[in-house]
């Protein structure tokens, strides 16, 4: 009996030599033969040894997979080639029916191997940035084998359930409306600004990319060689990056700053409480992505809500007579997806830098923002701290705002805390706290930072014990650095300097922060910064704790 052929099925990847795996490339180089579509067989040519090579027209894929066979059968060792991945809208389906059409089984029939390759969905995310990232799909919009119908019912259907979508195929010389009615049905539930990345031809030498909206997609060149990536209804751009979130976060604060769970934070339902729980099966419909969904296909509902009762025959013929006429009785809902991310939105509040005045207003507006859910709580730095579940910060800190309120982040930054400068004639001081309070208040830094601004030599808000003291006399400054506001070892901050003019101020504390925010090591306080490195610009340390001799007690102990 003959030897037995092989047959190897190669995606080779994107295009380019160094994205192509080691298996295919030893597969192209085992073979005797390599068949495949033109182009592709010249992009790989220098990596075959194959004494012969068969390169077919694109629509020729079944006489491909027909001669592959026949070769095998023959004893030869044959790779069909596909780009991407062979599995992902290329030939390895192929093969395996023409080899079933033949009574091939894999105990009786010839060697195959199918060989993974790069898809174009990997690829080409991998050059936008990372826009696939959560639940992803892949549609064809090619009509030539599959009923438009059906591509277009698939296309609404990831749509409506905010999948991320890479389509391939887009458009060819004659296939030029299936992308106009993919991006129509698309605005049916995406919002217009939804992002949109175009790639051509990854990893080959005319490379292209394009970010854009789902609104503006076709005003660009879109091709044969294109993969159009659509983002979810939380897909961001991000300095020309196409950015998926992973997940629902758990909180925000002000500014731009977000805070993941830690890991032993995870899984708890009340961190994540969109998740399903465990005893009852069932999981908040309130984070659902579409709450139309169940009304508009119930087939296709994403929630677990009951459907909907069946219409009786005379509604259906009163829709139906409605739709003749022009005027539908149905009632059109939006159906526009948008996960609604509830969150726990941190920020804290105070009347003013040199204000402890609340109004009656602004208490009113703290109950009516906080509600039933939040909690607001009074802090040591003159503060409230509130935490708000809100799907919408923005519209809190608007509220916030109207009524005088000083909105600040909570964690590790920079806060400035100042009397209230009980005499009129100090007041001189009050526009270099809020100076710093506008330059540097909320700046991330390695560690909570406070600073103390007191209006007079008295300091009796105690300035001298915080990070940075700052103490207004004699027209003049007196700056302390390093203290340790808390512990059994606390200790007042180190005088620095005496009588600074008061222009000096702003750029010298300036200087300081910046100096602490490019060299401490993450969660070093002041203090600590200042023990280890013995000089902030050019003063230097005084260890003002030597004297305190007591064992050190952690929280709790
Ligand atoms: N088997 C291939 C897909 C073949 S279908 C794979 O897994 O990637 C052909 C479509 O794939 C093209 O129309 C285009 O949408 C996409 N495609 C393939 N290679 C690409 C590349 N290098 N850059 C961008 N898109 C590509």
């Amino acid at each position: 009996m003959a030897q037995k052929g092989k047959i190897f099925v190669v995606g080779f990847g994107p295009g380019d030599f160094k994205h192509i795996t080691t298996r295919a490339v030893e597969a192209l180089q085992q073979s005797d033969m390599i068949i495949g579509y033109k182009t592709y067989v010249e992009l790989i040519q220098d990596l075959v040894s194959a004494k012969s090579i068969v390169s077919t027209g694109m629509t020729e894929e079944v006489s491909r997979a027909q001669e592959a066979v026949r070769q095998a059968e023959a004893g030869s060792i044959v790779s069909v080639i596909s780009s991407g991945d062979a599995g992902v809208y290329g030939m390895a389906g192929l093969v395996y029916e023409v080899l079933i059409e033949l009574g091939w089984t894999e105990a009786t029939g010839v060697e195959v191997e199918i060989v993974p390759g790069i898809s174009a969905i990997n690829s080409c995310a991998s050059l936008l940035g990372a826009p696939i990232m959560h639940d992803a799909c892949t549609i064809s919009l090619s009509d030539h084998l599959t009923p438009w119908n059906l591509i277009a019912k698939r296309v609404e259907a990831a749509a409506m359930a905010d999948f991320v979508i890479a389509l391939y195929n887009p458009k060819s010389g004659r296939r030029t409306r299936q992308i106009v009615e993919a991006q129509r049905i698309l605005l049916e539930y995406r919002s217009p600004d939804t992002p949109v990345g175009l790639v051509k031809s990854a990893y080959r030498e005319r490379q292209e990319i394009t970010m854009t909206t789902l609104a503006e997609m076709l005003e660009h060149d879109i091709g044969m060689l294109t993969t159009v990536v659509i983002g979810n209804s939380s897909t961001f751009f991000y300095d020309n990056k196409m950015i998926t979130p992973r997940g629902y976060q758990r909180k925000y604060t002000l500014g731009d700053e977000k805070q993941p769970l830690r890991p032993h934070q995870r899984l708890k339902e009340e961190n994540e409480p969109w998740a399903m729980n465990q005893e009852t099966g069932m999981a908040r419909n309130d984070f659902a992505t579409d709450p139309n969904a169940n009304r508009i296909k119930p087939s296709l509902a994403i929630t677990s809500e009951p459907k909907p009762k069946k219409k009786s025959s005379l509604e259906m013929a009163t829709s139906a007579l409605a739709m003749v006429k022009g005027t539908s009785a149905v009632r059109v809902t939006p159906k526009l997806v948008q996960q609604k991310i509830e969150s726990i939105f941190e920020l804290a509040v105070s009347p003013g830098v040199a204000n402890k005045f609340f109004t009656p207003q602004q208490m009113m507006t703290l109950a009516e923002v906080v509600g039933e859910e939040g909690t607001m709580e009074y802090t040591p730095d003159h503060r409230i701290n509130l935490k708000i579940p809100t799907t919408d910060p923005a519209v809190i800190t608007a509220k916030l705002r109207e009524v005088g309120f000083l909105l600040a982040p909570i964690g590790d930054v920079l806060s400035l805390k100042a009397c209230d400068f009980c005499y009129g004639e100090k007041t001189d001081s009050i526009p270099y706290a809020e100076e710093i309070q506008e330059k540097l208040g909320g700046m991330s830094l390695p560690k909570t930072l406070n600073i103390g601004f007191n209006g007079c030599g008295m300091a009796c808000y105690r300035a001298v014990f915080d990070d940075i003291g700052i103490v207004y006399r004699k027209s003049k400054f007196d700056v302390f650095i390093g203290a340790k506001p808390v512990g059994r070892t606390a200790h007042a901050a180190q005088p620095v300097v005496e009588g600074l003019e008061p222009e000096q101020l702003i750029p010298l504390i300036t200087d300081i922060i910046e100096e602490y925010k490019a060299n401490a090591h993450p969660n070093e306080r002041l203090f600590k910064y200042f023990k280890r490195v013995k000089k902030i610009l050019h003063f230097t340390y005084q260890d003002m704790s030597s004297k305190i001799k007591v064992e050190p007690a952690p929280c709790g102990d």
